[in-house]
């Protein structure tokens, strides 16, 4: 058997409706034109399908397909969010709120923006990793100009009461984005029912491709942003160069489909978290990060304890693939950032690892990798106490 690839979190495979889309939309039989060749009849195809995905993606959060803006990732769509309304707004205020265990795409841009004279408050998470509309409301000030809090926590699952921050914020007036990443149209998130400003969403943590993603942008009452791409005037203006004809129909299929499998997709990761949980439960010393909080049912962060989570990684390398801490930042060796802000010591942070599963994962493989995972933590506790 193959490594089991528990590492969903990180990125998903493509799925195979999604990958025959995009397909159609290369070669010379296919939509290959430039959507922004109006002038011709294979650039209007070109156009109608990118249209077409743009609905897709933007009925799956119940947004005005107006205010969808396609950008080659998440971290794109939060870099022209946080630097589009900070720009916009900097002669009404200079300061930002977000919490202490947002992505890097959210939290490197903060701190691009106090070099340039922004002031950043970041808030701290509670223990069980969710950040709470009092220490949003906490926050704010006067010269506040946009709250930034994610959906779902990429390394521990954890999901954010949006709705109930999203009134704070708009009783204060500020500007509210969400990092919709981990969640796209997986889990509801409704902008309309919840009055959400800005949405940053990915296509590759949803079983489409990756370079591409989109930030949704209310248009009424119309949020204005400080473009961040310039050349061309694509997308409204806020976002130049060629449309990615493949990368966004592949896209709106695999929202289309997050949509309408949303249940299916959600029955069967349950199914699968209570079978990787089934043979945990046999060990001692195992910590569920994150416990007490709502969460995707398809992310658990896990710590087994006397167990360093780069040493258990390493040692279910070819068997199963687990990530430690974010894998954005896998690169180095620090403990998680996410679990040092929901209070733990280095040491029980550095035992973590992140499951991530999701729709292709059979129920074979989660069964062979709890069975591995149970045998690997003993066998390195085992050697550790004989060391
Ligand atoms: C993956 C991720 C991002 C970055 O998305 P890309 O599309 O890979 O650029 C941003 N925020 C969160 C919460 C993520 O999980």
């Amino acid at each position: 058997m193959e490594a089991v690839y528990l590492d969903y979190a990180s990125t998903t495979p493509v799925d195979d409706r999604v990958a025959r889309r995009m397909a159609d939309c290369l070669t010379r039989d296919g939509v290959f034109a430039n959507p922004a060749s109006r002038t011709h009849a294979p650039g209007r195809a070109a156009a109608n399908a990118v249209e077409q995905a743009r609905e897709q993606v933007a009925t799956a959060i119940n947004g005005d397909p107006r205010g969808l803006v396609f950008t080659s990732g998440a971290t794109e769509a939060d870099n022209l969010a946080l630097k589009g309304v900070a720009g916009f707004q900097r002669d009404r205020g200079r300061h930002i709120v977000t919490a202490a265990n947002e992505h890097k795409a959210v939290l490197d841009v903060c701190r691009a923006l106090e070099f340039d004279g922004f002031e950043v408050t970041r808030v701290q998470p509670r223990g069980d990793g969710t950040v709470t509309p009092e220490s949003i409301e906490g926050a704010l000030r006067p010269d506040t100009v946009l709250v930034s809090v994610m959906h779902a926590n990429n390394e521990t699952g954890t999901i954010n009461d949006i709705g109930a921050i999203a009134r704070v914020v708009r009783g204060h007036g500020a500007r509210f984005h969400v990092d919709a990443a981990q969640t796209g149209a997986r889990l509801e998130l409704d902008v309309e029912a919840l009055d959400l400003d800005l949405v940053s969403l990915s296509a590759h943590k949803t079983y489409g491709p990756k370079g591409i993603g989109a930030l949704w942008v209310r248009r009424r009452p119309r949020v204005r942003l400080l473009p961040q791409m310039h050349g061309g005037g694509h997308e409204h203006g806020l976002r130049a160069g060629t449309l990615a004809t493949h990368q966004i129909v592949g896209m709106g299929e695999a929202f289309a489909l997050a949509q309408s499998e949303r249940d299916a997709d959600r029955a069967h990761a349950e199914d699968l978290r209570a079978r990787l949980f089934a043979q945990l439960d046999t060990l001692e010393g195992v910590r569920d990060n994150g416990a007490g909080a709502q969460r995707l049912p398809w992310t658990r962060n896990i710590a087994f304890t006397g167990v360093e989570g780069e040493a258990l990684a390493a040692a279910l390398a070819d068997r199963v693939a687990v990530a430690t801490g974010s894998a954005c930042t896998s690169a180095s060796t620090e403990p998680s950032y996410v679990l040092r802000a929901m209070g733990q010591p280095a040491d029980q942070a550095a035992e973590a690892v992140r499951l991530s599963w999701g729709r292709m994962t059979t129920t074979e493989e989660m069964e062979h990798a709890a069975r591995t995972l149970v045998d690997t933590v003993s066998r390195l506790r085992h050697g550790a106490a004989v060391a």
